[in-house]
């Protein structure tokens, strides 16, 4: 047997091409849902979220499926699963953590766009059809869908997430969803796994994070130097992770501090302690959350304008507690207001930043308070998301969930001969990958 027959048997036994049809989520970040096909496969759904900008974006309808796999509850990987369910009736995979979070979270956005008057094209009974459509795998544990070998991984990101490995035969895609591989208050980082196509998220396609731990001891100091003039710092916090870092890294740094919790974020907090296995610590998060005073009604929010710390939602000031507590402290200088994630444009916290004044209750209201930003992100930076995909040493590497400005110089990052092919997709086109190339 020589060569040559050796390398015929090989060629037959592998899967020439790889279908992907990004139906949102290409050259833009969130509103992502991707189908993923090869020879003797079906077709299979990765994530089926939406943009939540002004207006929100929505991915193109899906084609029919049987099962879609949801890396993570935030809102543009799954806001529109329900969708999906309603529509073809697919099953929808993702840890138990994922399953447990996700009716909160269909059910905010139900509220937002009823409440702005975004259209939304599905209905409150396909959240309840969503919900029983759950089929739940933890990370490491295998299990077969549609021809693939499936295996969920660890993302870092926020707890519960999963990167998506995808076996056929010699063939191993993974994507990656959202990640961090860096750790976080509550989770752990991402770790690289050897594959052939690494389809891998890159937000910060353009930017280094500062220092985490820097960062964090910047924002307890700041806080405490706000407390020791009598005022009270406004943390306005994405209810699905930032906020419970947050409360973890002032009760780690100064339980001394005053610290009241309001909004979305307590209720996906208790969440979390019923799914332990998936944050870092999971006793040390529980010690934190029980340490801070979570405002449970009005006589709550009163007692909280005395508060040293206000952590709230909506983290980009467009509405919830965050609203009526700024209304209530804008008038004290002493205050200030501590952001610590991105704002979105048109968000309330842009033209915070922008103009020194955002809508208070429909009013244009000039804020004459301190302002200050922080960077505790939950993404990979430029350089840890370049280390991942050499690390992961793919022949193929498909970059998505990125901003269109920035995804075309973040490929040149990998020099004049990069050790893999780049790909960035289009929405709306198949991108076709020969395995063999
Ligand atoms: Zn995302
Ligand atoms: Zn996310």
């Amino acid at each position: 047997m020589g060569p040559r027959f050796h390398e015929l048997g090989v060629q037959q036994r592998s899967m020439p091409k790889v279908w992907f049809h990004f139906l949102g989520g290409a050259r833009e970040v969130g509103n992502v849902g991707c189908t993923i096909e090869t020879h003797g496969t079906n077709r299979i759904l990765i994530d089926y979220g939406l943009a939540a900008s002004r207006p929100p974006r929505y991915p193109s309808p899906s084609p029919h499926v049987n099962n879609a796999i949801i890396t993570h509850a935030h809102i543009d990987h799954i806001g529109m699963a329900p969708w999906l369910v309603g529509h073809h009736n697919a099953k929808l995979h993702a840890t138990p953590l994922v399953a447990d979070l996700s009716g909160i979270m269909w059910r905010d956005t139900y509220k937002v766009s009823s409440i702005e008057g975004y259209p939304l094209t599905w209905d409150k009974r396909d959240i309840d059809d969503a919900l029983d459509s759950w089929q739940t795998h933890d990370h490491g544990e295998a299990f077969e869908l549609d021809g693939w070998d499936c295996t969920l991984h660890l993302a870092g990101h926020v707890p519960g997430a999963s990167m998506i490995e995808l076996r056929k035969e010699d063939l191993t895609i993974l994507w990656t969803g959202d990640i961090d591989t860096r750790n976080s208050p509550n989770v752990l980082g991402a770790k690289p796994l050897k594959c052939d196509i690494l389809v891998m998220e890159a937000t910060y396609a353009a930017r280094d994070h500062n220092d985490r731990s820097e960062e964090e001891k910047r924002l307890v100091e700041r806080v405490q130097e706000i407390r020791s003039r009598g005022g009270t710092a406004i943390i306005p916090s994405f209810a699905s992770g930032r906020g419970q870092d947050i409360i973890k890294i002032l009760y780690e740094n100064d339980p001394s501090l005053n610290v009241h919790y309001d909004g979305m974020g307590t209720r996906i907090s208790q969440i979390w302690m019923d799914n332990p296995s998936y944050l870092s610590d999971p006793s040390a998060f529980e010690r934190a959350y029980r340490w801070s005073k979570r405002v449970r009604g009005k006589s709550d929010r009163f007692k909280a304008l005395e508060a040293d710390v206000i952590v709230t939602t909506s983290g980009m000031l467009d509405g919830g507690p965050a609203i009526w507590y700024l209304n209530r402290l804008r008038h004290d200088s002493a205050n200030a207001i501590l952001l610590t994630g991105y704002q979105a444009d048109r968000s309330g916290g842009r033209s915070l930043l922008d103009t020194g004044m955002l809508p208070i209750f429909g009013k244009m209201t000039k804020i004459d308070l301190e302002i200050d930003k922080f960077d505790l992100s939950n993404h990979a930076g430029k350089t840890e998301l370049i280390q991942f995909a050499l690390d992961c040493k793919p022949k193929h590497l498909v970059l998505f969930h990125t901003p269109d400005d920035d995804v075309d110089d973040f490929a040149r990052s990998f020099g004049e001969a990069p050790p893999f092919q780049i790909i960035i997709p289009q929405n709306g086109r198949d991108t076709v990958i020969d395995t063999d190339a």
